[in-house]
């Protein structure tokens, strides 16, 4: 019997569950400010089904404007704050959401946005945060176990960015899950500091904790140094990032003086786990990661539509560049060419086994907003969802080889994984950043672009990167064309959008391969 995080807390009375600028919040607290969240949008005439979209700063306020909204048997939207407000347009107008829910924080930004139809309702933080114990706290739920509870846009790396719907069954059932592979307890303490319109800082950092009862400290934005104080309080126990965010720390740490590093390296070994996902954590990455910090990242693998699909186990080996296996709950399957090469169930032994990933699970979401083709397609006639993920298995668990549509590299007749070639350029000394792409070629089919954001004062041409990588690639995976570029286009979860990067190439196909920082 699924319990949603609505039911769930009342368990937890006066425990603190989350802190943000303005203070600590108890369960209770988090519950009277969702009461009155809900009674402002029950007296403007918001209805159960309805969709209310969320756009404040990450707190009390984000927390109580999503259980406010679940409580009426309505449909959160999250937008994103740092997006443009053509982009913030498109998702109220794709969504139809009724009313939009903002604090203060974004107040200016709600109003640069124009052609839109939903009631702007202003959510004060003062009034929310009052204790006053007369308060009522959130009524029981009027929503039902599969009603749709939450609508996430695709990060949109590829096209249009579209409505992912989750119901409270499959949201919970992804909750459940986690719980069980991470070993979530109310004993565990969370930094957040990743966006809210995004799986892996809501459900993930968010919601997981709520509903075990454990404690969500909020800071408004990440930053490297703050994020490493914060850890070397000795408070946390689990700390969840994407690579690019390791990156960063991994910097901050370079260049900070011996006695901070080695505080901020204890204040890492204190925690019971770190993790890693939402996109390739290239191995270079992990291992500078695991000098510093004493933890082997524990990478996973994940998508707006089915939550965390795959993971390396909490206990056990932890592989360097793969992903585990299926998570509690969900079963996996490789497909090629229309024939399953492997798994049909949670298990998986065929090794070397290579092809899309299909998934099929409790946390698979119900469909796209107003978009019956595009569900239909994304699903197998026998209900798998195609992932769109080439993925291989080895010794029994799964490496990420790319995303079929833009990672895939088609070349001379082989079939090359973008991201096994990022992973080993990150390991060049003068290169900081880099992403890989297919060109397209008359002769080759594709060629193999590289484009990289180059460390200062150091150079790079394509023959000594060809040279320095043939120790640990094959011939026909090295790069045969080299843009140095000053940073690489990403969205706000740090993803390079590839598409943006290939039009380098398009454009200016006979440019010189040379650069220097
Ligand atoms: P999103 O829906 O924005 O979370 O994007 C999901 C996509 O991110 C997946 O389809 C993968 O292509 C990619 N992704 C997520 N986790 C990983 C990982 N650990 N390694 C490689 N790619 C990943």
């Amino acid at each position: 019997m699924l319990t949603t995080l609505l039911d769930r807390l009342g368990n937890f009375a006066d425990r603190i569950l989350l802190t943000d600028e303005s203070g600590e919040h108890s369960a209770q607290d988090l519950q009277r400010a969702a009461a009155r969240v809900h009674d402002l949008l029950s007296s403007r005439g918001v209805q159960p089904g309805d969709r209310v979209a969320l756009l404040t700063a990450p707190g009390l306020q984000y927390a109580a404007g999503m259980l406010g909204t679940w409580s009426l048997g309505a449909m959160s939207v999250p937008l994103c704050p740092d997006h443009p407000p053509a982009e913030i347009a498109y998702v109220l107008d794709d969504s139809g959401a009724a009313a939009v829910l903002v604090d203060d924080a974004q107040r200016a930004l709600i109003e640069r946005v124009s052609d839109h139809r939903a009631t702007v309702l202003h959510l004060d933080v003062d009034a929310l945060t009052n204790t006053d114990p007369r308060n009522a706290l959130l009524r029981p739920s009027r929503a039902d176990i599969d009603s749709p509870a939450l609508m996430l846009y695709t990060s949109g790396t590829t096209g249009r960015p579209k409505g992912v719907v989750h119901t409270h069954a499959t949201l919970t059932a992804q909750m459940s899950s986690l719980i069980d592979a991470w070993g979530w307890t109310e004993q565990d303490r969370i930094l957040h500091f990743l966006p809210l319109h995004h799986l892996h800082g809501l459900v993930n950092k968010l919601l997981c904790p709520l509903y075990i009862g454990a404690r969500c400290d909020m800071l408004a934005r990440f930053d490297a140094r703050t994020v490493f104080e914060r850890i070397a309080t000795g408070e946390y126990t689990v700390i969840m990032a994407v690579p690019t965010v390791y990156a960063k720390l991994i910097d901050a740490w370079s260049n900070a003086d011996p006695d901070t590093r080695a505080r901020w390296s204890q204040g890492c070994r204190d925690l019971r786990v770190m993790l890693s996902g939402s996109a390739a954590l290239p191995v270079p990455v992990l291992e500078r990661w695991r000098e510093i910090s004493g933890h082997t990242l524990l990478e996973r693998y994940g998508m707006t539509e089915i939550g965390i699909a795959l993971s390396n186990p909490l206990h056990g080996e932890r592989r360097p560049g793969f992903v585990g296996t299926a998570t509690p709950g969900m079963h996996v399957r490789v497909v090629d060419d229309g024939r399953v090469v492997a798994g049909d169930g949670a298990v998986v032994q065929t090794d070397g086994a290579a092809g899309e990933l299909e998934v099929r699970g409790s946390n698979v979401f119900v469909g796209y907003w107003n978009r019956p083709d595009e569900t239909t397609a994304s699903f197998t006639d026998d209900g798998w969802f195609r992932t769109g993920d080439q993925v291989v298995v080895e010794q029994g668990s799964f490496r990420i080889a790319g995303r079929l549509s833009t990672d895939i590299i088609k070349s001379g007749g082989y079939k090359i994984s973008a991201l096994e070639i990022e992973s080993v350029l990150t390991a060049h000394p003068s290169i900081a950043e880099c992403t890989v792409v297919g060109v397209p070629d008359d002769t080759w089919g594709e060629r193999i672009g590289a484009a990289v954001v180059l460390r200062a004062g150091t150079s790079l041409d394509l023959e000594s990167l060809r040279s320095w990588a043939r120790n640990e690639l094959a011939g026909y995976k090295l790069p045969t064309l080299l843009r140095v570029v000053e940073a690489l286009p990403r969205n706000v979860m740090g993803k390079v959008l590839k598409p943006e990067a290939r039009t380098w190439f398009l454009e200016h196909p006979s440019d010189p391969t040379t650069g220097a920082a």
